[in-house]
Order: structure tokens, then sequence, then C-alpha cells
């Protein structure tokens, strides 16, 4: 890596890429991530993005995101995603996303828990993997713009009360080095990480909100914690855990209990679904229920659900013929960093986008498929934003600020990156003692 950028940006996911892409091209932009770019939750997502269907749409879109957000949310956050939909959407388009179709041409539509109107845009099973990668190629065209792997953030350098850079390790050499930048953005995802079941990646451990709690950076909400209601049942539950997708209920799917009875409706936002599911299990002493899949078509199932039908094939279930055992696990983190709209921090010239940010945007609970739009969205805002503000730092102040580091609390970055992990579990519970988040299981 080079010593001084202009911004540097931490995270591949759709967030970090949608940033970069969105800076000005005489911009020296770095964007670094911990592992490869293929291992960000961006490339999971299976259900899809939402998309406003027309004018009509928007009170009824409002008000599921604000019931699902059990009436929390930021309203003027909730506003400008909603309003902004179609316009993401349709630039995804034009990059090559390949949605799904109707046989007219126009973008096909599905529904997950919590919509009152089938609204999801998606690509079969893997829409995640499908934005990212073609934000990636484009990204990767930018000459402007280096994409850098196997390099983790450990810290933030603070200079005049800001962020001038940070102190990164190379996971392959061992070597840690301060970077520096006029700008920096933290896009660095979940915190699934620190659970033990959870269908998050698990390198994604909470990183940027763990530097921000290092150093005075608001946070909020941090307690609010999203329990997915239906992944996978494996024996040894071991490693991430794989989603079955809220789309599969959309289409038709139903939960039964151990006599194959259903016990809730499967269409109520996430958190009512996982409070039905565990009550369930208790009744029933079992640590799974069933989901059927049987009353989708079997067409459809084929079509649209295809890593599905893959991954429980591998596990020795056939969903065509019988049903599949599955028990919540932590899914995404509702709190974070706190930001406002533009994803500026409290911190001057540090940003916070996309899934470890908090702007309020999903209240106390996420309306399924508002993720992928709202981490698109508000990381273009930050990029406009900085450009729109530019003003570089003092480069012979920041690099004094590092050399005042003591760089002997780095020279073990597992165990600092463990530390970390602690620190968030401590401060979660802290949140959670002084407002208790009902999701909490
Ligand atoms: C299984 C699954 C299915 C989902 N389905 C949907 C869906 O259908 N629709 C929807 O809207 N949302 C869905 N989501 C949620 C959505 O995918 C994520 O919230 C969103 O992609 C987050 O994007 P992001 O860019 O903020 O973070 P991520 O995509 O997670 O990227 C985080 C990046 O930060 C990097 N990073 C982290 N820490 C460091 C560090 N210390 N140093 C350097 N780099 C670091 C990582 O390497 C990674 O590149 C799903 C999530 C999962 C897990």
């Amino acid at each position: 890596m080079e010593k001084f950028y202009d911004v540097l940006i931490v995270g591949t996911g759709v967030a970090g890429l949608n940033c970069a892409l969105h800076l000005p091209q005489n911009k020296r932009v770095a964007v670094i991530c911990k592992g490869t770019p293929d291992r960000s939750d961006s490339y999971l997502a299976q259900g899809g993005i939402c998309r406003l269907q027309g004018e009509e749409d928007f009170e009824s879109y409002f008000a599921d995101t604000m019931r699902a957000g059990h009436d929390e949310n930021n309203r003027a956050a909730v506003e400008c995603m909603i309003n902004s939909s179609e316009a993401i959407v349709d630039e995804l388009v034009s990059y090559g996303v390949d949605f799904a179709r109707n046989a007219d041409g126009s973008l096909a539509v599905t529904r997950e828990g919590g919509h009152s109107k089938n609204r999801i845009c998606f690509h079969e099973d893997c829409t995640g993997k499908e934005i990212t990668e073609k934000l990636l190629k484009r990204v990767l065209t930018l000459k402007n713009v280096e994409v850098v792997q196997e390099t983790t953030m450990l810290d933030l350098i603070e200079c005049n009360g800001g962020c001038c850079g940070l102190i990164v390790s190379d996971n392959n050499s061992g070597k840690v080095f301060p970077v520096f930048a006029d700008y920096t953005v933290l896009a660095c995802g979940g915190i699934g990480g620190i659970f033990s079941h959870s269908t998050n990646f698990r390198l994604l451990t909470g990183d940027g909100l763990a530097v921000c709690l290092r150093h005075g950076v608001a946070v909020d909400n941090i307690n609010y914690i999203q329990i997915h209601p239906t992944t996978l049942y494996t024996k040894s539950r071991v490693g991430r855990s794989f989603l079955i997708s809220e789309s599969v209920r959309g289409e038709g799917a139903v939960l039964l209990d151990k006599n194959f009875q259903r016990f809730t409706d499967e269409l109520q936002p996430r958190d009512v679904v996982t409070a039905a599911i565990y009550r369930q299990m208790k009744k029933d002493g079992t640590d799974f229920v069933w989901l059927d899949m049987r009353p989708i078509p079997r067409e459809e199932i084929k079509a649209h659900f295809p890593s599905i039908v893959e991954k429980c094939a591998e596990e020795g279930y056939d969903v065509f013929t019988e049903c599949i055992p599955v028990v919540p696990a932590q899914h995404y983190f509702m709190g974070g960093i706190r930001s406002d709209l533009n994803g500026k921090t409290t911190m001057p010239r540090l940003y916070a986008v996309g899934e470890t940010c908090c702007n309020g945007v999903h209240g106390a609970n996420r309306l399924a498929s508002n993720s992928l739009l709202e981490s698109l969205l508000f990381a273009e805002r930050a990029a406009l934003d900085i450009s729109a503000n530019y003003t570089p730092i003092d480069r012979l102040t920041a690099e004094y600020a590092a050399s005042k580091l003591d760089f002997g609390q780095y020279s073990k970055p597992e165990e600092l990156l463990e530390e970390y992990k602690n620190n968030i579990r401590k401060a979660i519970k802290e949140a959670e003692d002084a407002k208790p988040h009902f999701g909490r299981t």
C-alpha cells in the first residue's frame, strides 16, 4: 500500500464498493478487506433488494418498514431510502446486475416477511453475490482505486480531534503500519463473528465498532441484534449457519412443529417469527422446527432457490419430498456507529456506512431486504458528501500523530482483535442492561 490516500475505505461489501464508485475519479482511493473480497456478507444475501413499486406503494412500504422497526426508525432515513430505491436498483441494472424478469421484460418482484406486497428484486437465491460481483468488477476498472485484500484495520489514527488514517496489518507478512488519508470510511459490516451461531462470515467481528468504542466515537443501539428465524439445523452446528431465505416463506413455505402442524403466521416480521419458533421449540422439547417447502411449485423451487436446494441436499435433505429442520441464529446488526444521513460519524473526517453504522433506518428490527438498499444508498451519499466538502489533512501533523503511538499494542493483531470482541460483548451487555432490546434471545 502507499503511505497516503485521499480516501481510505475499510470493507469490500456493497457499502465499501459503492462508496468507491461514487468518489471523484481524481481522488486516490484504497479499499481494504480483512480476507478476500468474496468473504463479505454482501456476497451471502439471498432474498434480494427492495424497490418501491410506484408512488402508490410509498405509504405501504413506509408503514411496513416502521412496523418491522417497532416505530423506532429514523423517519427521515426511511423516507430517503424508499425514495431512492428505484434509482439505486436502476443503477445496478445499468452495471449489468441480472435481476429476474417477468415475461414482458419488467423486473420480477418477490415478497418476504413483514412486507404487505411484493417489492423485492432478486437474482435466484444469490442476489448479493450477483450485485457484489458486478460492483467489484466495475471498481477494478477504476484507475484511481486500489483494492487491497488480506489487510486488517487495527486502529484509527487521530490528529487534531479528527481521523487521519488507520493502523493496518498485512495478514500475510504480519507487518503493521500506518496508512494516512484525508477521509476514512468504515464499511466493515456486522458483528456475527462474535456469536457462536450466526449467518455471517466468521471474520466479521465488529472491528469498526470496536475502534470507535476505543476512541469515544458515538455508537447507538448496539444491543439491537436481529436473530433470523430460519437457518438450516445441523447436528454439529459448527461454522457459519446457512440461511434459509425468508422469500422461501414469501413464496409459500410453512413452519411446522414436531407433529407437523403449523404454529404461526410465517409472514410476520422476523422478531415475531423467531419468538414463535423459540416458544414452540421449548414447548416441544426440540432443537429445531420443520420448514416445509413443498407448498411451493417444484419449478419455482428449482428456478428461484437453487443454492438452498443444493445446500440441503449436501446435508441429506430433499426439499422436494421432505421437510427440513430450521433454527434461529444471529443475523443482522441494527445498531452501530452513529452516523447521519451522509454517513458522518461524531469524529471529523470519519464516515461509517452499511451494516457497521446506525443511522436509525431499521429502528429496532430490520425489514427484510432493506439492508443491501440502505448500504448502497448511504455509501453513495457519504461519497458525495466527502467530495462536496473536501479539504486535505496536514500530512506532517498526521505522520507526527502516528509516530507518537505505542506500536507495541499492535504487535499481536490476533490478541488485539480478541480483546475487541470482548469489549463489544461487554458494551452490548451494558447497553442491554440500560435499555433492553425486545428481540434479544
Ligand atoms: C446470509 C445472509 C443473507 C442476507 N440476505 C439479505 C438480503 O436478501 N437482502 C438484504 O438487503 N440484506 C441481506 N443480508 C444483509 C446484507 O447482506 C448485509 O447487511 C450487507 O451486505 C452489509 O454490507 P456491508 O458492505 O455493510 O458489509 P459486508 O458486506 O459484510 O462487508 C464487510 C467488509 O468489511 C471488511 N472488514 C471487516 N472488518 C475489517 C477489518 N478490521 N479490516 C479490514 N476489513 C474489514 C470485510 O473483510 C468485508 O470486506 C443478508 C445477510 C446474510 C449474512
